[in-house]
């Protein structure tokens, strides 16, 4: 995550990845209003002021908070996330909520609490012996001294005194769903019992659970107070805060779906607090900023390592910014708010089938009103012409039934002079992985405009007598416009291999028009 670099970089990287955008074009912004989802047009009457800084500056634990403070009077929300750093749902929903419209009050957000293991994927603040490495119990216990342990939790911990928040919200994930496995605290939702917070637990598990249409994933209420030492107990015992412990389950669901039941719980306790001008699908800021505000589809139909390693590149592409969507997002209107949106590898019926005839149309209406499109493998299956299934925004057509089936391994693929100027001038062969990509051949439909090759296949893969000799100097990469938006189709795998990832940052700022 490349807003998450090293110490050196971080400054900058902040200012050119525009966390500190707001600040820096002055006090008074006007931000967006959802109102009706499909809808995230600016709505003027919505007056805040952001502000943003830094907490532990200057060292390895350096981490940003966003204040926006609203006109109107109200109670202050602070929303975290990314304690620990193998939760990543909770720092991407806090990194989104901080782009929410304010009707009252003010919303604080730190996203990343623990930057160093958001990088590293792991629990533990890295580098520290076990006895402090759980940052969550870190915080001023029940009955001692006001003092927190580790550089980055007392610099968390002065800060949030110092803002005195009436309200916190702690973003985390459980291994598994707690309804089914009360050994996991995963899927629920943590406060201490009292009437008014059992009230609102309730009205908050409702809006989430009818989004989770299996009950052995539903989100439970759990009453036995958060965690000693940790954030939000610690908050609401020495600030008069009141507070909840959103957890999210980390196995088995796509990242996409737990940043979004975040999104949700967070929405619902800001609407009970009359604090939400806008609706939960809000994820990118408005005014968009100089950023590509890309969306990686990570839902059904998707497979391996193809949405993370995406992720992974824009993150630490300062020209990008990169959020998870998945089917419910697409189904309630979420793309409109992007400039490009990105199907991985998997299966591209799978994925048609996942997004259902809705999504599909969805996707097909951004793209015809600007929006880009970058397809690789399946999403390469997914954009072409000759499928029943298929989104028929690029003019190819591929080899239907067991021969688009020739197995995986490394090929060699050049790009064209066009390809060249798109993509990296980059002359001669490159290798790159490849695993049952569809071969790109021309389909000649009427009303589509005809693609441009970007790369073509030098060497090839075959499993069947009939393949062999036919992928060499066919299309690997291929480019057209669709409507007022761009498409681009991908056979092979760049994203898999690091030299290459060049394809990938430039390909994105190529469909989203820039
Ligand atoms: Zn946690």
């Amino acid at each position: 995550m490349g807003r998450l670099r090293g110490k050196e970089s971080t400054h900058k990287t902040l200012d050119r990845r525009g966390f500190l955008w707001a600040a820096a074009i002055g006090a008074a912004v006007a931000m967006g209003a959802g109102g009706g989802a499909p809808d995230l047009a600016l709505r003027a009457d919505v007056r805040v002021n952001q502000t943003s800084g830094l907490l532990a500056g200057g060292t390895e634990w350096e981490t940003p908070y966003y204040i926006i403070t609203s006109d109107v009077p109200g109670p202050t929300l602070l929303v975290t996330g990314g304690v620990h750093g193998d939760e990543p749902a909770g720092f991407r929903a806090a990194d989104e909520i901080r782009h929410w419209p304010l009707k009252r009050g003010r919303l604080i957000v730190v996203p990343a609490i623990n930057v160093p293991g958001l990088k590293a994927g792991t629990r533990a603040l890295p580098g520290e012996p076990e006895s402090t490495n759980n940052a969550n119990r870190n915080f001023p216990k029940t009955g001692e001294p006001n003092q927190a342990s580790t550089r980055i939790v007392q610099a968390v911990w002065k800060f949030i005194q110092e803002q005195a928040p009436d309200w916190v919200v702690d973003l985390h994930e459980g291994s598994d769903f707690y309804i089914a496995n009360p050994k996991s605290v995963g899927s629920s939702i943590v406060f201490f019992d009292t009437p008014e917070m059992n009230a609102l637990a309730q009205k908050i598990q409702k809006d989430v659970n009818a989004t989770i249409t299996d009950p052995k994933r539903q989100i439970a209420i759990r009453t036995v107070g958060p965690i000693n030492g940790g954030l939000v107990r610690a908050t609401i015992e020495r600030t008069g805060a009141k507070g909840f412990c959103f957890e999210t389950t980390y196995n088995q669901q796509p990242l996409s779906l737990r940043t979004r039941q975040h999104r949700i719980m967070v929405h619902r306790l800001m609407r009970e607090l009359d604090m939400a001008a806008g609706d939960a699908e809000v994820m990118t800021p408005r005014p968009r900023g100089s950023q590509v505000q890309v969306a990686v589809y990570d839902g059904g139909g998707t497979g391996g390592k193809g949405a993370d390693n995406l992720t992974a590149i824009l993150d630490a592409d300062p020209r990008a910014a990169v959020h998870r969507v998945g089917p419910p997002d697409i189904a309630a209107g979420a793309l409109a708010q992007f400039d490009v949106v990105i199907f991985p590898g998997g299966s591209g019926k799978a994925e048609a089938g996942a997004l259902d005839k809705e999504g599909i149309e969805a996707v097909r209406t951004f793209v015809r009103n600007g929006g880009g499109y970058i397809g690789i493998c399946a999403g390469a299956f997914l954009s072409s012409t000759n499928y029943d299934w298929s989104l028929g925004i690029i003019n190819n057509k591929t080899i239907p039934g067991k021969l688009h089936e020739r197995g995986g391994g490394t090929v060699s693929i050049e790009l064209t002079d066009e390809g060249r100027r798109i993509l990296g001038d980059t002359p001669g062969l490159l290798d790159v992985f490849y695993r049952n990509g569809p071969m790109l051949l021309p389909a000649g439909v009427a009303g589509l405009p005809t693609f441009t090759p970007l790369a073509f296949f030098r060497s090839e893969i075959s499993q069947y007598e009939e393949q062999k000799g036919t992928m060499i100097n066919l299309p690997a990469i291929i480019a057209a416009p669709y409507g007022k938006g761009r498409v681009l189709a991908i056979s092979p795998h760049p994203e898999a291999v690091p030299a290459l990832h060049f394809i990938i940052r430039r390909g994105v700022q190529w469909a989203a028009g820039r």
